[in-house]
């Protein structure tokens, strides 16, 4: 087997390990940093540069890709956030996806990171004087499918074999070792260049289990470096009158200056700042402390309260409960982020490795576990939001919960919801509301050649599989005929971790709504059913049951059908009650009149 890597691919910068006699090392870029910028610049003369080069390259904002991470896997109408943070142009691709628009041509996100993947594998091959073939590339726990996919289409594209995608939070646990340990929960708290996520994790004996994760999508370093250029755009006005707020250029060469204060301020209580423009031949200087930047980003660093929380609800914990803290992210290092988390949760953060490298340690050593390096340590991750499918009368039928470890197999029975019904349309959905409408369409697809029979009996068995990379592959087949269907949800399936705390919080907004319409629609389709199957008994039966009965019976089956034309789910289930009474006469008369009537779910 070639030497495996682990790749730590982030927002703002990206991280290699590997094994080297068994033990996890930082594989330095070719200028010998030990992370590498996740940027790609395509400059005037028609080079294209990564990593620290690029990111150098501030005179051409519109052609220095940084970022990409947030379009991976994402489509055009969920990136209106996004696109108001980045100064180069996206279009909207054909499939509705997003692309990266440069000097007249068209790129796909994969196709971005995938330059970013190449240079990091051209790096470490050159320093460690081996082709480099196999990597383990981690994803933040919250991606979906669509986002799973386009990071390992963009580790193919860039000549790699991805032995895993791996989740982060999983991978900084392991770099501590924490699955060595006795059972313990494990808070991870990762805050990047962009983005912030706190997942809680389960270990034990080689166990690996997301419990719950929460962040904001918006929070991260960068917000630290723009609260400074603030300040700074402010003071040069008050000091020397110069307005630079519209000057792009500028603003940018800020930003590298802001960020570098930020950082030396991480080690020191005070810093000077040269600006980059001299004044009367003399260089402007500002002072900035580490008090001044913290009351500058007070409200941000208040901003984490609120993901830490929502975290330790959604695994039902407190924060005694918290056996280990692991940060994660260069961000962490600045001191009043960590202080702020230590009071969060009364608990010294393991220490040790270095933030912006504990995740790429933990994929290496994932790495060094396929190819059998490593052995004994079993990883389970979970699914973010329930997956299931639309059933008759918008009703969402789970087939995997949420929280459920993966890899996770389900297979569900389905039958036909109209008489003569020769095709099933499914209806592939994520979310947590017991109605389809309230969740999000990943993608659907029919399945045609159903023999035509009457409702409810041809059956079409879909099975679910999510697998250890935490994609989605959807099989139906027909249980008559044989005829099956096989699906990957591609494209479709784009969530950021902001839009999953989104949605399950809307679930739980309309889940008076959602439940008042499933009660409905439940109630509506036993109504229908029952009342064509009784009809349909009644013809058959007519000749031997008493004209009273007839009568009686039709009066119940008029009735509901009446009631069904209200959206009154207990008037329905009134006449539901009287029909079914009614109906007794039925039953004793003939074999099963009714059976079908509480049917799997059905399938328009
Ligand atoms: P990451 O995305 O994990 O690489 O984190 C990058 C962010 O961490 C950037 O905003 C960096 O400016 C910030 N960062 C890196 N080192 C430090 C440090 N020593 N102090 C404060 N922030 C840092």
């Amino acid at each position: 087997m070639s030497r495996a890597i682990g790749i730590d691919l982030g927002t703002t910068n990206s991280c290699v390990a590997t094994l080297v006699e068994g033990r996890p090392i930082i594989v330095p870029n070719s200028e010998g940093g030990r992370t590498t910028p996740s940027v790609v610049t395509f400059t005037a003369d028609g080079q294209r540069l990564v990593g620290a080069a690029a990111r150098r390259h501030v005179n051409h904002p519109a052609h220095t890709i940084t970022s990409i991470k947030r379009f991976m896997g994402r489509q055009w109408d969920e990136v209106t956030e996004e696109m108001a943070m980045i100064p180069y142009q996206v279009e909207r691709g054909a499939d509705d996806d997003v692309r990266i628009a440069i000097a007249g041509r068209q790129y796909t996100p994969p196709e971005i990171s995938a330059m970013i993947l190449q240079q990091l594998k051209t790096d470490a091959e050159a320093f460690l004087g081996e082709p480099v073939s196999d990597a383990v590339i981690t994803v933040p726990a919250y991606f979906n499918n669509a986002q799973r996919e386009a990071t390992q289409a963009a580790g193919k594209i860039a000549g790699l074999n991805v032995l895993r995608i791996l989740n982060e939070p999983t991978a900084a646990s392991l770099a501590y070792g924490l699955d060595q340990a006795q059972e313990q929960t494990v808070l991870v708290f990762d805050l990047g260049g962009g983005t912030f996520d706190v997942s809680i994790l389960d270990l034990g004996q080689g166990l690996f289990e997301v419990k719950s994760t929460h962040g904001d999508n918006h929070l991260g370093g960068d917000n630290f470096d723009q609260a400074i250029v603030n300040w700074m755009l402010a003071e040069i006005h008050r000091a020397w009158g110069l307005n630079l707020t519209a000057d792009q250029g500028q603003v940018s060469r800020l930003r590298l200056i802001a960020e570098a204060a930020k950082v030396a301020l991480s080690s020191k209580p005070s810093t000077q700042i040269t600006l980059p423009f001299p004044n009367e031949g003399k260089p402007c200087l500002l002072d900035l402390s580490r008090e001044k930047l913290n009351a500058l980003t007070v409200d941000l660093l208040a901003r984490m309260d609120r993901p830490v929380q929502q975290a330790l609800a959604d695994a039902g914990l407190a924060s005694s409960d918290i056996g280990h803290v692991v940060l994660v992210g260069g961000m962490t290092r600045m001191p009043a982020v960590a202080d702020h988390l230590r009071h969060l949760i009364d608990k010294e953060p393991q220490d040790g490795i270095d933030p912006d490298e504990v995740v790429a340690i933990g994929a290496a050593l994932q790495a060094g576990i396929l190819a059998g390096a490593i052995k004994d340590i079993l990883l389970l991750d979970v699914t973010p939001l329930s997956l299931g499918i639309e059933t008759r009368g918008g009703i969402f039928t789970r087939l995997i919960a949420r929280n459920t470890s993966v890899p996770t197999h389900k297979t569900h029975t389905f039958t036909t919801a109209e008489d003569g019904q020769t095709s099933m349309e499914f209806r592939i959905l994520q979310g947590e509301s017991e109605m389809a409408a309230f969740n999000k369409t990943l993608g659907s697809f029919r399945l045609d050649g159903i023999t035509p029979a009457r409702r409810g009996l041809m059956e079409v068995d879909v099975s679910f599989d999510i697998d250890a990379n935490g994609i989605l592959h959807i099989h139906a087949e027909d249980i008559t005929t044989g005829n099956g269907r096989q699906i990957r949800i591609e494209g479709g399936a784009v969530l950021s971790e902001a839009e999953v705390t989104r949605m399950t919080e809307e679930a739980e907004v309309h889940a008076g709504d959602a439940r008042r319409l499933h009660d409905l629609a439940e109630a509506r389709n036993l109504a229908e059913i029952l009342a064509d199957e009784i009809e349909r008994s009644l013809s058959v039966q007519r000749d031997r049951i008493e004209a009273c009965h007839e009568a009686a019976l039709e009066d119940q089956i008029r009735r509901l059908r009446d009631a069904l034309k209200n959206d009154e789910a207990s008037e329905i289930r009134t006449r539901i009650q009287g029909l079914t009474e009614a109906a007794q006469v039925l039953i004793k008369g003939a074999h099963g009149a009714t059976r079908k009537t509480k049917s799997r779910e059905n399938v328009p």
